[in-house]
């Protein structure tokens, strides 16, 4: 009779495989293999894991060992490779192998009954092997373009490609041509090949997944995100696990797909947030990217025009290849003209000032768009009572309550309460409660009093809930119907509108002195994004290059004069220097440990304790502090930052000292979070 033991990763905190007994039940039954997915006993109930080993025999007591109820071996196994992509990423972020391996598999691949599994798979199979690529008309590339698909094409190993161009530089057309003479290449050659293109928020960008199937008709494209429905997910994971899909286009979790024939990946808007996970195992999507490309030895590509501070500095020192595009592909269109607003010299009772109000009326009088960028939703931050100074703070949070009008509602916006609006101040009784600030409710309700026949819309997370409302919104700026668009930086991203030739950022000042020191560079890169939805196609009707208006009290804050010069690479360098300065990323690792406890002093002891486990020889351990919004839903929260200027030094200290905290059987909630982005 054969038998096998098999070490199975499941789903669970506990950092260990579980070993399990296979018996033959028939002759045709085959031998399980490291890589497919198994239903086993767990506790009373039945979940389904990854075989990691399969041996002959277990160091357990037989009478502790359950038996595997079924081997999904219809399934092909995942590769090796796949495997230890996910090893080290469990390694690196310091969490338990099946909290990798199993999450980031569609759900109904994990279903207890195969009835999914085996429709995807008959679906699958019917699919037909992609055509011989037929000629598709492909824009004529710039010189610069050229040279950067040409570099690509080059590369037989490993290679990182800073791709950075200003917005509508046409980085996307560099990314549509390398992906497809690499593809061609491939065939040519009688190989397989694959290639993966990562997004931050596909919703954002719907014009791209257009852009590939219009451009590459006779290809298989597989989308992988979040928002797919579990059915599709599950079949266009397994287009991507059986090497049919020939392009996947994903967000983040796509960088773990099952790609057999994967020959280049590509990173778009590599600096973007969204890449990093936060929360299970809290990754970076490009990172992992970048590790895969030189598991696969393959180049990738990381595309931006405002690259991270990382990436920048890889690219200065030359571990990363710098391809740059420096001006914009539609011949006619120029870059935007950005100016400044003193908001100590102009007056803005409504928030708006007079030089971007006169803007706006211009544009609505040429028939060309506006777009205003302000990133708060709601209509005011907070409200009071001028009588008593009450305030309206949020009772289970270190936040205030939001005014949202339309909904008339109070909402914090870290633990989703929601309140009616108090008639009077529940203090004093004054019935004359005022909104504090603006959001972009208050200013869609300005800017329809101050242009009553021109059409506003505003577009942030609230009025987008229903699915596929965003997109709807995103079509009716493009088919003409809004004069005036006002946005979160949701606003930002992807979107080409023809005739929009004013930007407006309203509010930009407050990232300006945030605690976070990354909060500089997101705003750069948010402006310079939202500027470049101005005037992709051409300029405005006068032939004037579109314009760009920044209302702020700081006019001769270095970021902002940068920003004036479209000069990225100014406020780069000027940003690392301080960095350098401060001991900060990217010359400095770091890794953060977060406690959440009923208590304040309970989670600060934790994180005392965590501090004197280990010696930490080149290991800089910072005090414990509260976080910067301490108590969300009742609960309080505190971290503790651990740098060292050595990745290495810092890996070597993490692994031992995660091990000794799990020990510790705490009752505090902790996290670990290496490479953290919000300190
Ligand atoms: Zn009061
Ligand atoms: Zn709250």
């Amino acid at each position: 009779m054969e038998r096998r033991i098999v070490k199975v990763a499941l789903d669970t905190p506990l950092d260990t495989a579980f070993d399990y007994r296979w018996i033959k039940s028939d002759e045709a039954e085959p031998i399980p293999q490291v890589g497919q997915f198994v239903l086993v006993p767990f506790g009373r109930r039945e979940v389904v894991g990854l075989i990691l080993a399969v041996q002959q025999a277990s160091d357990l007591a037989e009478d502790k060992i359950r038996d595997v109820i079924a081997v999904r071996s219809q399934l092909a196994p995942l590769s090796s490779k796949w495997l230890a992509l996910c090893y080290f990423a469990a390694d690196y972020y310091q969490r338990p192998v099946g909290e990798v391996v199993i999450p980031c598999s569609p759900k109904n691949l994990r279903a207890l009954k195969n009835t999914a599994l085996d429709k995807a798979i008959k679906k699958t199979a019917k699919l037909k092997a992609p055509a011989l690529a037929t000629a598709s008309v492909r824009p004529q590339l710039h010189d610069e373009q050229e040279q950067a698909v040409l570099a690509l094409e080059a590369d037989t190993g490993f290679s990182v490609n800073l791709l950075f161009g200003v917005t509508g530089s046409g980085k996307t057309e560099v990314y549509l041509q390398a992906a497809e003479r690499i593809l061609d290449r491939a065939r040519m050659a009688g190989e397989a090949a694959q290639v993966l293109i990562l997004v931050p928020e596909i919703n954002l960008t719907p014009q791209l997944e257009g852009n590939i199937r219009a451009r590459f008709p006779h290809l298989q494209l597989a989308t992988l995100h979040s928002q797919l429905a579990e059915g599709e997910r599950l079949l266009n994971w397994m287009a991507a696990h059986t090497g049919n899909a020939d392009i996947v286009l994903g967000t983040r979790l796509a960088v773990l797909a099952s790609m057999p024939d994967l020959k280049l990946i590509v990173i778009d808007e590599e600096h973007d947030p969204s890449y990093k996970q936060q929360e299970g195992l809290r990754y970076s999507a490009r990172d992992l990217g970048i590790w895969r490309a030189h598991q696969l030895n393959i180049p990738v590509v990381l595309g931006s025009a405002t690259p991270s501070m990382e990436s920048w500095q890889h690219a200065a020192t030359g571990r990363y290849r710098k391809l740059e595009l420096t001006r914009r592909a539609a011949s006619n269109a120029q870059l935007p003209r950005v100016s400044l607003i003193d908001m100590e010299r102009n007056k803005a009772p409504d928030g708006l000032a007079e030089p971007l109000v006169a803007a706006i009326k211009l544009r609505l009088e040429k028939g060309e768009q506006s777009l205003l960028f302000l990133n708060r939703r709601g209509y005011a931050p907070v409200i009071h009572c001028d009588a008593c100074g009450w305030i309206s703070n949020c009772r289970r949070c270190t936040a205030f309550m939001v005014l949202h009008k339309p909904e008339r509602r109070l909402r914090c916006h870290h633990c989703s309460l929601e309140l009616r609006i108090p008639n009077a101040c529940p203090t004093c009784g004054n019935v004359d409660l005022q909104p504090l600030g603006r959001g972009t409710q208050r200013v869609e309700e300005t800017l329809q009093k101050m242009f009553p026949d021109a059409r506003v819309l505003r577009i942030d997370a609230d009025s987008t809930r229903k699915k596929g409302s965003a997109q709807e919104a995103f079509d009716s700026v493009h088919r003409g119907d809004v004069d005036i668009l006002l946005g979160t930086q949701m606003v930002a991203k992807g979107h080409d509108f023809q005739r929009l030739t004013l930007v407006g950022a309203i509010n930009p000042d407050t990232a300006l002195f945030s605690q976070d020191y990354r909060a500089g560079e997101r705003l750069f890169a948010q402006l310079m994004q939202v500027a470049g939805r101005a005037g992709r196609a051409a300029q405005s009707a006068e032939g004037n290059p579109s314009e760009v208006l920044i209302q702020t009290r700081y006019p001769a804050h270095p970021l902002y004069r940068a920003l004036l010069a479209h000069d990225y690479a100014g406020f780069a360098q000027t940003t690392l220097e301080e960095r350098r300065s401060a001991g900060l990323p990217p010359f400095m690792f770091q890794a953060l440990l977060r406690a959440e406890a009923r208590e304040l002093p309970l989670a600060l002891a934790f994180l005392e304790q965590a501090r004197g486990l280990l010696d930490h020889e080149g290991i800089i351990i910072n005090d414990p502090v509260p976080m910067t919004i301490t108590r969300v839903a009742g609960i309080e929260r505190a971290q503790l930052l651990v740098e060292s200027v050595s990745r290495m030094q810092l890996q070597a200290f993490l692994k031992p000292w995660v091990a000794d905290l799990r020990a510790l059987k705490s009752k505090v909630r902790w996290t670990l979070e290496v490479d953290p982005v919000d300190i």
